[in-house]
């Protein structure tokens, strides 16, 4: 399962940090995932769930926040929101964009005491 291994990859970014910031307590995390990143969102809160036993975010609050797909009209220059890769531009009907934001997966901030 793809999720998984992203939520192990998840686990070992926040147990450096805990590392780096002396065994600090992590209290909270917060992840983004793009709408298309390809990541199921539940599928990963799952994993999470199953893979942080007994590491530094056992008792640690995981807060996922979905961002929107977004892409710009290669033909007007609208930036629409595209959450599937497939949405024409609104304005023009246009299938011809670049895609400018929804892709990521990143740690947006984590919370130690
Ligand atoms: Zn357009």
């Amino acid at each position: 399962m793809h999720e998984l291994s992203i939520a192990t990859s998840i686990i070992e970014i926040a147990e450096e940090f805990a590392i780096k910031n002396k065994g600090a307590n992590i209290i909270k995390i917060e992840i983004e995932v793009g709408e298309l990143s390809g990541i199921v969102v539940d599928s990963l809160e799952f994993a999470l769930e199953l893979a942080i036993e007994k590491t530094v975010l056992e008792r640690a609050k995981i807060i996922i926040t979905t961002i929107k797909g977004m892409a710009r009209c290669k033909q007007c220059g609208n930036e629409y929101v595209n959450s599937d890769w497939y949405t024409a531009c609104p304005q023009c009907a246009s299938m011809d964009f670049d895609i400018t934001g929804g892709k990521e997966l990143q740690i947006k901030s984590i919370f130690i005491e």
